[in-house]
């Protein structure tokens, strides 16, 4: 059975051979990099003109028809495959008219930071691992603790969003007050209406599908009503049921609503709810001085979900959940492995026992790039810009005659929608955002608000600027002509 050693190191020298592909030299990567760096500052330079939305053609088809070669392909190739199958249909998030649900970021710093952790790749989710990139996240973690005000036993992690940071914080409040099977069906949770999604899935995964929700009602601005939150407690409690967690919404996706935590808090504090903010949207707000005022009482929460991926304008894939004891968090995800043991005699908090996550993208170094590289002060302008944006549209979008509007918008996202003479509302509006996409230049969503379609302009890109907003306002005029046309014929 045994094969010549000659022969077997012979073999094993050829494979070496083959896979030492695999570790590009100097040259190479030069080379491979340059391509697609020229790639990329096309793309940059083409934002300034180019459509927000290209409507679906079949083209992005073609990046399934492609398979893969076995043996190397010439980049340029390569490039002119993402040219024409990636990035010609669909939304383009890295636009500044990127108007519609809750746009994100992309900073180039922060693309940086993911190509130095993904070269170095640090193994970010045990401390023992790599103290440096624990600590780094940990210093972020800390760092969001102390702008929302919460105590020095807050702690937290980054998560790949917001929807696994809300299930983080949802699955923490159920160990912390003990939900176990037998008192589910008696256990409440508050929220309202304009909830974000996340937090219904959240609670099924969670194994919480038959906890009673109650849906608080909401007052004229799409707010939380502290009145009727502390009545429907009262009566709950009163019918032997188990209130458990209220959840506040910080900016919610379809109004940009924000509810009044420091209010509900004192109810949370006299009736024992795990008191949750879902500020994914609305959080770093509070970097400045507009939004800290709207924020109030965030520093009262039990837990916090932000998505920096949304108000610190980083690219897709970062979401934190902050939660006021850590140990709260610690208990839901620790665990103990017999191959971490080496692991295991360092006290310092790990990723890994804060979130489902073990191994995972050294995600913190796209945070801390940038904020270091380019220092606070821009982010705080952005996110002051994006809400006197928003208050700009607001009363321009008025000046067309038929518009209606929600109330003064509070963050950053204005909903309108046209009343038409002799046209029923919803068909027009739907019949116009249908027009604003087969445009393109500036994308805008629609929804449903009070079972009436709304149309919605969403400010947070920061390559958005008053230029954008004067574009996307002769736009809509634009569309709306074509919308009138339609009807007529
Ligand atoms: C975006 C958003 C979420 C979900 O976060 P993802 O990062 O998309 O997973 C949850 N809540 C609110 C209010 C949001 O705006």
């Amino acid at each position: 059975m045994n094969q010549p050693v000659d022969h077997e190191a012979g073999l094993i020298r050829s494979l070496e051979l083959k896979s030492r592909l695999l570790d590009l030299d100097l040259d190479e990567r030069k080379k491979t990099f340059a391509a697609f760096d020229q790639y990329l500052d096309g793309f940059l330079a083409a934002l300034k003109s180019g459509p927000a939305f290209g409507a679906r053609s079949g083209k992005s088809e073609g990046i399934i028809e492609a398979d893969f070669p076995e043996n190397p392909s010439d980049a340029g190739d390569l490039i002119a495959l993402l040219k024409n199958h990636l990035d010609t249909e669909g939304i383009n998030p890295a636009s500044g008219g990127h108007l519609g649900y809750i746009p994100g970021g992309g900073i180039w710093p922060s693309a940086l930071g993911d190509y130095i952790a993904a070269v170095t790749n640090k193994y970010a989710g045990v401390v023992f691992a790599s103290p440096g990139a624990a600590m780094m996240e940990g210093m972020l973690v800390n760092w969001m603790a102390n702008m929302f005000g919460l105590p020095c036993t807050a702690g937290g992690t980054l998560t790949s969003g917001g929807s696994v940071a809300n299930l983080a914080a949802i699955v923490a409040a159920r160990d912390a007050r003990e939900i176990k099977s037998a008192v589910v069906t008696q256990t409440v949770a508050y929220m309202t209406e304009q909830v974000h999604h996340c937090i219904d899935k959240a609670l099924r995964i969670a194994g919480l599908g038959e906890i009673i929700i109650r849906k608080v009602p909401m007052d004229e601005k799409f707010r939380m009503n502290i009145s009727a939150l502390r009545e429907l407690v009262e009566s709950d409690e009163s019918n032997g049921l188990k209130p458990w967690l209220l959840v506040s919404s910080a900016g919610t996706t379809d109004t940009g609503a924000v509810d009044q935590t420091e209010l509900a808090a004192e109810i949370c504090q006299e009736h024992n709810l795990w008191l949750h903010v879902d500020a994914a949207y609305g959080g770093f707000f509070i970097l400045c001085e507009e939004g800290k005022e709207i924020l109030k009482g965030l520093n009262r929460a039990d837990s916090i979900v932000v998505d920096p991926h949304k108000g610190l304008f980083l690219p897709y894939g970062t979401g934190a959940v902050i939660v006021k004891d850590r140990k709260d968090l610690y208990r839901s995800h620790a665990y103990q492995a017999n191959y971490m043991q080496d692991a295991l005699k360092f006290e310092d908090w790990s990723p890994a026992d804060l979130s489902p996550e073990l191994t995972r993208h050294f995600r913190g170094l796209r945070m801390w790039l940038p904020m270091k590289l380019l220092g606070i002060s821009p982010f705080r302008a952005a996110l002051s810009e994006k809400i006197f944006l928003a208050r700009y549209f607001y009363r321009k979008i008025q000046e067309i005659p038929g518009m209606e509007v929600l109330g003064f918008p509070e963050l950053s996202v204005v909903p309108f929608r046209m009343i038409p003479e002799e046209i029923d509302a919803d068909e027009f509006n739907l019949r116009l955002i249908a027009e604003i996409h087969r445009d393109g230049r500036v994308f805008l969503s629609s929804t449903k608000i009070r079972n009436q379609v709304w149309l919605r302009v969403a400010i947070l890109c920061f390559r958005t600027h008053l230029a954008t907003i004067e574009l996307c306002l002769s736009m809509i005029i634009e569309c709306l002509a074509k919308t009138r046309k339609h009807f007529e014929n």
